[in-house]
């Protein structure tokens, strides 16, 4: 079902899709124990590729609009898209792993920031305000609310940390394609935007600047960095929105 462009997922779907999720978290898990310093961004991504062949699902990333691998890896002042490759992770790096997987032709989508050793505990605050917006944008997700809750929701805590929320990203619908309408922007204003139904399913995901909102896309036509060089952080999860409120869909 269909309401204003945005498609509705029935009980069946999203039944189908909370597997997808569970099967995403269960490698986001493996994915970040394996994360460490003198490892490749392209060894994590041979990770990635096993793990989700041995849960029978089939990666979404790879080859979708051309992009080379199954996870992105993104690191420091990376905040999304960056391709793996011969990159050495260091200690005192932050890893943004973004994973997607399709499990009975639907998708799921979710990222997570990960320190790597000892890091400066700037980086720790940055990690948890991030993921702490995350929690704060899904708690709005309620089929009596409004994107610009979601939205509002998120831009209000972290700029409350003194970051900066990215806005030339945003989160998406999310269904038997990677990315449907609608659009779920982090910064916006409270009670404004689409009204939120049941059955709508959305990927949630503040990118969090140290530094200004401004971004830039590398040679590679992939990998957006903050434009200051600033530290980023990236958290994503895949949520239904339900009649009793929102279901994480990409947690175990
Ligand atoms: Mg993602
Ligand atoms: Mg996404």
């Amino acid at each position: 079902m269909t309401s204003g462009g945005i498609i509705l997922k029935s009980d069946r779907e999203i039944g189908i899709m909370r597997e997808a999720g569970r099967l995403l978290a269960e490698i986001l898990v493996v994915l970040k124990k394996s994360v460490q310093a003198g490892m490749t961004t392209a060894e994590l991504d041979v990770i990635a590729a096993r793990e989700i062949k041995k849960r029978k699902a089939e990666p979404s990333f790879l080859g979708y609009k051309g992009f080379p691998a199954h996870i992105c890896v993104s690191i420091n002042d990376e905040i999304v898209h960056g391709i793996p490759g011969p990159r050495v992770m260091k200690e005192g790096d932050i890893v943004k792993i973004d994973a997607g997987l399709i499990y009975m032709g639907f998708q799921s989508d979710s990222a997570v920031s990960v320190p790597i050793g000892e890091v400066p505990e700037d980086v720790l605050k940055l990690i948890d305000a991030t993921s702490e917006s995350l929690m704060e944008g899904i708690k709005a997700a309620r089929p009596d609310a409004r994107i610009g809750d979601i939205s509002s929701a998120v831009q209000q805590f972290v700029e409350s940390r003194g970051y900066s929320v990215v806005r030339e990203y945003v989160g998406h619908g999310i269904g038997r394609s990677l990315h449907e309408p609608p659009q779920i922007p982090n910064y916006g204003v409270a009670g404004k935007g689409l009204p939120l139904r049941k059955g709508m399913v959305i990927a949630i995901e503040p990118m969090v600047n140290v530094g200004g909102w401004r971004t830039k896309v590398a040679q590679d036509n992939w990998t957006v960095s903050t434009l200051d060089g600033s530290l980023s952080a990236h958290f994503e999860h895949t949520v239904a929105v339900t009649e009793n409120g929102p279901e994480v869909l990409s947690a175990l």
